[in-house]
């Protein structure tokens, strides 16, 4: 252990509200509070808006539109639908795509065109940026948050407020100032991460051809892997087109920890290892998509993703714990304050288990507010991923994992290994 000594930390800014994290939670919530006059400060570790959705690659809308009553349409507007429509005035987003059998709908986007789009709107609510800050502390004063501790460029700053809504994703506000929380399964392991990555010069026509069609993918990956050509880290792959129909994104690579568990987010060696595994089975699976994959023989990697995409660390303990059974039971609440229309999509080891809504029904849950409301910290909010809510926001296990042709998924190697030759050179 190293004592640091004592200091005195410069105030950088006083505030009605500091929200902390710039993914879409942290959007919607600042622009909430922007439009109803309050004075806002965003603070985000990046300098960029989007979290998952632009630094994770994640590149893509989920959850806006439910299959309701057998029928598709868009459930999430507001402050979401204010979102889309900027990016689509930047010409960045798709028109909505159906996947799983037209049980879900979702919509791709630009990355760039989410930047924008996303510093536009906050800005037009009148909220104020704060890039480039880590968030490294609470100071508290009882049990309220006197301040938010930063480290940026300029040095340790602490940012005064109100009230404080922590939207980190990994609740790093609400852990440092006391907040009851879970970590993943509880268990050391958890839901399994994902470096994402998007390749170009795709010949569109090809590829839908050939990989269009309801797990047409799955099944060259699962014949390439009986022909032991491959170690696939999952079983099965979303790769489908962007805006730019040449674009594809890919979403197949699984981070686990060399004990086989899901990498920690909150764990800065596991994070780094994690980089370097993400990119590696990047490389491995582009080797797959431009030998095996008709369409992707002139691909190239056009980005891999600034950060491996987290998809569970902490989740607060809250006033209400929203379950599985909330989710699947398509809950009402009387403190509602939005709607969840996705369905359970558990990133397990080796393989993606869905829990879909039941057939027939409205195909779209409530969200309450108790769930943003933590104990114990009077000032703070807490939303996003990291709100209260059951690990697969289920209590129910899991099926056994069907009979895989691949076995037990690879664990990373033990020495980090340059992948074999590819047949086309790569550009990043
Ligand atoms: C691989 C992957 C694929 C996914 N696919 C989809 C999809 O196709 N469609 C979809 O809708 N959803 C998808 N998701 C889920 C979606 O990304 C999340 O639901 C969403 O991003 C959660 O938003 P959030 O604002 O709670 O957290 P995040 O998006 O994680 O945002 C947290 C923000 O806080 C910032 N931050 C964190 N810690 C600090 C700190 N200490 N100091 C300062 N800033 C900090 C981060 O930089 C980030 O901007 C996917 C997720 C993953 C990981």
């Amino acid at each position: 252990m190293i004592r640091e000594p004592a200091r005195a930390v410069p105030v950088l800014a006083e505030h009605e509200v500091v929200v902390l994290g710039g993914g879409p939670a942290r959007i919607a919530a600042a622009a909430a509070a922007a439009r109803q006059g309050a004075d806002v400060l965003l603070v985000e570790r990046y300098g960029f808006l989007g979290g998952m959705g632009t630094a994770g690659g994640v590149t893509n809308f989920a959850g806006l539109y439910a299959l309701s009553h057998g029928e598709t349409r868009q459930v999430v507007h507001s402050i979401a639908g204010d979102l889309l429509d900027r990016i689509d005035r930047l010409g960045g987003l798709n028109a909505p795509q159906q996947g799983l059998q037209g049980r879900i709908t979702v919509r791709s986007y630009d990355v760039s065109a989410y930047k924008c789009a996303a510093d536009d709107l906050l800005l037009s609510c009148g909220a104020k940026l704060l890039f480039h800050a880590f968030a490294a502390d609470a100071a508290m004063d009882g049990d309220r948050i006197a301040a938010l501790i930063v480290e940026t460029k300029s040095g340790r700053r602490a940012l005064c407020a109100k009230l404080f809504i922590d939207c980190s994703g990994d609740a790093d506000l609400s852990a440092r100032a006391g907040v009851p929380f879970a970590l993943g399964d509880g268990h050391g392991s958890g839901l399994f991460p994902t470096t994402m990555f998007r390749v170009g010069n795709v010949d569109a026509d090809k590829a839908l051809a050939a990989i269009g069609e309801f797990k047409a993918i799955d099944r060259l990956m699962d014949e390439a892997a009986r022909r032991g050509a491959y170690r696939f880290p999952r079983a099965g792959a979303v790769v489908r087109p962007q805006k730019n129909p040449t674009e594809w994104r890919v979403n197949v690579t699984q981070i686990r920890n060399r004990d086989g568990r899901a990498m920690d987010g909150t764990d800065a060696l596991q994070l780094s290892e994690g980089e370097i595994e993400g990119r590696r089975q990047v490389r491995e699976y582009f080797r797959f998509l431009v030998s095996e994959v008709p369409g992707f023989e002139n691909a190239q990697i056009v980005e891999i993703a600034p950060q491996v995409g987290i998809r569970e660390t902490r989740r607060i303990e809250g006033a209400y714990q929203l379950s599985g059974e909330d989710i699947l039971g398509c809950a009402d609440f009387d403190d509602a304050i939005g709607v969840n229309a996705w369905p359970m999509e558990l990133h397990l080891e080796g393989r993606i288990a869905w829990r879909f809504f039941p057939d027939g029904s409205r195909g779209w849950c409530a969200l309450p507010y108790r769930m943003l409301v933590p104990p114990k910290v009077s000032n703070l909010l807490v939303a996003g991923r990291c709100a209260a809510m059951t690990m697969r926001a289920s209590r129910r296990r899991a099926p056994a994992a069907p009979a895989s042709p691949w076995g037990k998924p690879p664990a990373p190697p033990r020495r980090w290994r340059l992948p074999p030759a590819r047949r086309r050179p790569m550009s990043t």
